[in-house]
C-alpha cells in the first residue's frame, strides 16, 4: 500500500502547551460525549474561554482514507462543532475531495487538464504556433498569388509595428473565392502542410510591408504573371458562381474536372460577368429537366456542358451572352487588390475575359 503525505496542520497558540498526543485526547474528548467542554479545560489546565471559541482552536485531523488526486496528500477534516466534522478537504489545494482516489481516474484527469490547456491556448487570439517570416529574399521567390495575398493580408490587418500579420483574424475577410485553391496556392509561402494560413503569424520585413501598401511597380510582376492570375480570378469567380446557384436548385456539383476543362476555354473569350449569365441560364435549364424527368443527377450533370454550348449557339442566333453584375457574391479582398491597386482597370479585370493586350495597353504597366 502506498502512503502518502501528511501536511501537519498549524497548533494554535491556545493549544500550543500541549503535546502532540494530548492534543489528540483534547480532540477525541470534544467529539466523545463523557466530558462537558469545560470539563475538557479544566482537565488540561488551559485558559477558559467560550464553548463557540473552543471549536476554532482545534487543529483539522488527518483523514487517512482519501486523498487529494492532485496533490497526493492525506485530506484533513475540520471540526464543525461536537461529533460533526467537515467533509474531507486537500490542506493544499483546498479541494473537497468527494470521490475516492484512483489512480486511473487521476491518469484521465491529468490529460483533461493537458487538452484543456492546449485548448485555452489555441483559443488565445494571441497564441501561434506557426510562425511565417517573409523577409525580402523570400518575398523575391514569391509568386504574384502570394504577393498579392500577403497585399490584402497587410492591407487588412497589418499591426502597428508593420511587420506582424496575426493569421486568426483573417478569417473575417473573404480573401479568394475559394479556399481549397487559396490553400494550395499559398503552400510556397513556407505554411506548413495541413495548417491553414488562418493559423499562421506571419512576421514581414517592413521594407516588403511598404511595397505591399503601395503595390508600387505591380509588385515586380510580369505580363504572364498578370495574365494568369487574371485567369486564376476569373475560373475562381466563375465556380464560386456556379457551385451557389447550384446549391440554391439543390443541386450538387461534383465534375471539377469538367468545369476546370469547360471554363478555362469560356473565359477565353468571355468575361466573368458573362459567365455568371451562362450559368444562370444553364441552372435555370437544368430546373427545367429536372421538373421534366424527375432526375436530379440528370439535370445537375447536365449544366457545366450547357454552359458551353450556350456560348457556342447564343451568338448563331443572335443573342447577346449579357454581363451581369456582382450581386450573389461579393469581390474578394484579392481581386479587389488586384484589379484596382495592382493593375488598377477596375471593372475592367470583371468586364472583360482576360486578355493581355489589356495588359498591355495599360500605360502604367512599366514591366512591359
Ligand atoms: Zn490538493
Amino acid at each position: 500500500m502506498t502512503t502518502y503525505p501528511i501536511v501537519e496542520p498549524e497548533i494554535s497558540d491556545y493549544l500550543k502547551c500541549l503535546s502532540k498526543e494530548s492534543i489528540q485526547e483534547v480532540i477525541d474528548l470534544f467529539h466523545g460525549k463523557e466530558y462537558k467542554i469545560p470539563q475538557i479545560i479544566e482537565k488540561f489546565g488551559l485558559e477558559k474561554i467560550s464553548v463557540n471559541t473552543f471549536v476554532n482552536k482545534l487543529p483539522p485531523v488527518h483523514h487517512y482514507d482519501l486523498v487529494c488526486p492532485e496533490c497526493q496528500v492525506v485530506s484533513w477534516k475540520n471540526h464543525l462543532a461536537r461529533n460533526k466534522k467537515s467533509d474531507p478537504f486537500c490542506p493544499q489545494c483546498g479541494e473537497v475531495l468527494i470521490y475516492d482516489f484512483d489512480p486511473e481516474e487521476r491518469q484521465r484527469h491529468i490529460e483533461y487538464q493537458k487538452e484543456r490547456e492546449v485548448w485555452l491556448r489555441m483559443m488565445d487570439p494571441d497564441y501561434y504556433e506557426y510562425e511565417v517570416v517573409i523577409n525580402r529574399a523570400r518575398y523575391d521567390t514569391l509568386t504574384l498569388f502570394q504577393k498579392v495575398f500577403l497585399g490584402c493580408a497587410v492591407q487588412a490587418l497589418v499591426e502597428d509595428d508593420l511587420s506582424t500579420v496575426k493569421g486568426k483574424l483573417l478569417k473575417e475577410f473573404k480573401l479568394f473565392p475559394n479556399q481549397e485553391k487559396l490553400n494550395e496556392e499559398l503552400r510556397g509561402l513556407g505554411i506548413i502542410e495541413g495548417v491553414d494560413y488562418t493559423e499562421c503569424k506571419y512576421i514581414i520585413d517592413v521594407s516588403v510591408t511598404k511595397e505591399l501598401l503601395a503595390c508600387e511597380n505591380k509588385l515586380g510582376s510580369v505580363l504572364k504573371d498578370q495574365f494568369n492570375l487574371w485567369k486564376v480570378i476569373a475560373m475562381a469567380e466563375s465556380k464560386e458562381y456556379l457551385i451557389g446557384e447550384m446549391s440554391t436548385n439543390n443541386f450538387r456539383y461534383h465534375h471539377d474536372n469538367k468545369f476546370k476543362e469547360v471554363f478555362s476555354n469560356l473565359i477565353q473569350e468571355h468575361s466573368v460577368s458573362q459567365t455568371f449569365h451562362l450559368i444562370n441560364k444553364s441552372v435555370a435549364d437544368a430546373c427545367k429537366l429536372y421538373a421534366q424527368r424527375g432526375n436530379r443527377y440528370l439535370a445537375e450533370n447536365s449544366i457545366i456542358g450547357l454552359c458551353a454550348r450556350m456560348a457556342d449557339y447564343y451568338p448563331t442566333r443572335g443573342w447577346p451572352i449579357l454581363k451581369y453584375e456582382r450581386r450573389r457574391f461579393h469581390q474578394s479582398l484579392m481581386s479587389q487588390y488586384f484589379f484596382n491597386k495592382l493593375l488598377k482597370i477596375g471593372k475592367v479585370g470583371f468586364d472583360y475575359p482576360p486578355l493581355l493586350e489589356i495588359l498591355i495597353h495599360n500605360n502604367l504597366n512599366k514591366n512591359y
